[in-house]
């Protein structure tokens, strides 16, 4: 402790997303609503101006959305559906329509007009009983305080102008924040809100910045200019540390340095567990950019191609020949290796504009992925025809995501089937063995595995999704997060009737979701019978290292005591136990599990 009170220490204890220790300064970002609102009436001869000046914001509103949009750095891409969502809601009639209706009828200025309309939406959210829609109002309060800045002429701080290298210091920081945050001066992150899985979290490692959340009054107890430290591991977080502190710390950085260039030393040696078993480390990845670092970062190919971002980047459809250019090239450059590209996986939380998907109540539960393929043909047989023609060029495996049962495997491949037809017509190469597989994300196929696997070449199971409808909590909800258990004995006993019935077809199986990169969840995975795990390529050194360290005998012994168990708690207990005591340097724990 200091002697100075106002520069007293004080330790904090947040959620731990991204790791990685810093020492710097805090900028607090002040993400406040406008502050003063004012509510006048207009007479007669203004209400015209009053429209304009209303119309004048909203055009104001919209080419800021859509410069932060482009702007976008590449590693967050993913998150652009965050602001697609503030342009439809900034398009809504509910809001704009209703407010010039209220400036006309009322005769009041455009703020109170807008206020006015928020708090009807507001109403109508509450009586919604959804957790998810009711959330959403989040997003239109967002884009009304948007709205009411640019009427008020007020400017919000621009996370760009940051001048010195920083720790940013926010209530919370939405895509839109972090699309301005200059990139190079951010040394990390804290936040009053957030979760694991919250959106601050996932661009935090994304940007590999570290970060913490959930310190739920930060913002109150940092001043700019306090010197912080922050350590990503364990969420700690120290406001104006002694020098006792500092050195601490600085000894921690220079460790953390030297384990996480260990790791990388490894990367490259295969991951084959102490009694010689070899498990396929494989990558997911999303735009064409990332293909390049998979090698060095110790992949053996990509296990899953997500294809949204190409339609989510493009304002109409992607063409089929862009599409087919993308895909040639991932597989031409991580040849002979494999990459297995999912087809389009729209709706539910990713959405394109172009594709006109009426809103609905439950997205997650709504018109997505293969489900909006098989009513949309068209749009359907173009990627396919793509990634077809791309299958010529690479080792190409196709992929279905969302499958629910066997009539939707049935009808996918007789489109599959008459695509491959047009393209013998017209003379164009793709590979007829090319393997097709499909993703096990939903309970009733689980339920239905060993149908589905008589009918496929391979599964790859998606626990992101798996846990989501089996637990039934929404994957993107911060309020339910504490309940996103990768641990759950329901979850652990999908995942083995899975195997069980992909290994008595003979066919392959992966896993995909998040829990193949989740130190924690590994030992399991390799004890339940997975061979083949797909993850974020930044955590596949780690994960190999680890299964180095493991022999497939133990884990095989371990997963038998592990199922018997009766709740998320008990097997995190016990693995953690085990793991201190099997690979204590390696500190395992899992990121995941709330
Ligand atoms: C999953 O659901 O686990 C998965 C890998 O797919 P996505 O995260 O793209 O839904
Ligand atoms: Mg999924």
């Amino acid at each position: 402790m200091t002697d100075n009170p106002v520069l007293a220490e004080k330790s904090l204890k947040g959620i731990a997303v991204s790791p990685g220790i810093i020492i710097g300064k805090a900028h607090l970002v002040d993400r406040s609503r406008v502050k003063i609102l004012y509510q006048y009436l207009i007479n007669d001869d203004h209400i015209n101006k009053e429209v304009e000046r209303f119309r004048e914001a909203l055009d104001a509103t919209e080419q800021q959305l859509t410069t932060l949009k482009d702007r976008m750095p590449e590693q967050v891409q993913e998150h652009a559906f965050i602001l697609d969502s503030h342009l439809m809601i900034l398009k809504d009639s509910m809001l704009n329509d209703s407010t010039v209706q209220r400036i006309l009828k009322e005769k009041i200025n455009a703020e109170w007009a807008l206020k006015k309309s928020f708090e009807e939406i507001r109403n109508i959210f509450a009586q919604i009983d959804d957790e998810y829609i009711s959330n959403r109002i989040g997003d239109v309060e967002n884009v009304t305080e948007r709205i009411l800045r640019n009427l008020s002429g007020e400017t919000q701080e621009s996370l760009g102008a940051i001048k010195e290298r920083v720790i940013i210091v926010a209530h919370d920081l939405s895509p839109a924040d972090t699309t301005e945050l200059n990139i190079a001066r951010v040394m990390g992150f804290i936040t009053d809100v957030g979760g694991p899985t919250s959106h601050t979290a996932i661009m935090s490692q994304a940007l590999e910045i570290p970060a913490v959340v959930g310190l739920e009054t930060v913002t109150d107890l940092v001043k700019d200019g306090d010197l912080l430290i922050i350590d990503g591991s364990t969420g700690d977080v120290i406001i104006n540390p002694d020098d006792s502190a500092i050195i601490h710390y600085q000894e921690k950085q220079i460790e953390h340095e030297a384990y996480k260039s260990s790791i990388a030393r490894t990367s490259h040696l295969p991951a084959l567990t102490l009694d010689g078993h070899k498990i396929s480390i494989k990558a997911n990845m999303e735009f064409l950019e990332e293909v390049a670092a998979v090698r060095d970062l110790g992949g053996e190919g990509i296990g899953l191609y997500r294809t949204e971002f190409l339609y989510l980047r493009s304002k109409g459809l992607p063409g089929e020949e862009e599409l087919f250019e993308d895909y040639r090239e991932v597989a031409e450059i991580i040849f002979p290796g494999p990459v297995t590209i999912r087809s389009l996986d729209l709706g539910g939380d990713k959405f394109a504009s172009a594709l006109d998907i009426a809103p609905e109540m439950n997205p997650a539960l709504g018109l997505r992925a293969i489900r909006f393929c098989l009513k949309e043909p068209e749009i359907f047989k173009s990627q396919l025809r793509a990634i077809l023609r791309a299958s010529a060029y690479g080792n190409v495996r196709l992929m279905f995501p969302m499958i629910s049962g066997l009539q939707e495997v049935l009808d996918t491949k007789e489109i599959v089937g008459q695509v491959m037809g047009e393209l013998e017509r017209e003379k164009i190469e793709y590979d007829p063995n090319i393997k097709m597989g499909i993703m096990i994300e939903i309970p009733s196929a689980v339920t239905m595995a060993d149908v589905l696997a008589r009918h496929v070449d391979f599964f790859s199971i998606g626990t992101n999704d798996l846990i989501q409808y089996a637990l039934g909590i929404d994957r993107i909800n911060e309020h339910v997060a504490y309940m996103y258990q990768p641990f759950h004995p329901a979850i652990l006993r999908m995942i083995q009737t899975v195997v069980n019935a992909a290994r008595d077809a003979g066919i392959g199986v992966s896993l995909c979701g998040q829990m193949a990169g989740d130190p924690l969840c590994v030992p399991t995975l390799l004890g339940l019978g997975i061979d083949e795990l797909s993850m974020n390529a930044r955590a596949m050194p780690l994960i190999k290292m680890i299964i180095r360290a493991l022999s497939m005998e133990e884990a095989r012994a371990d997963f038998e005591n592990v199922i018997r168990l009766n709740t998320a708690k008990e097997v995190r207990a016990y693995l953690s136990k085990r793991m201190e005591t099997l690979i204590p340097e390696l500190e395992v724990k899992s990121y995941l599990d709330a």
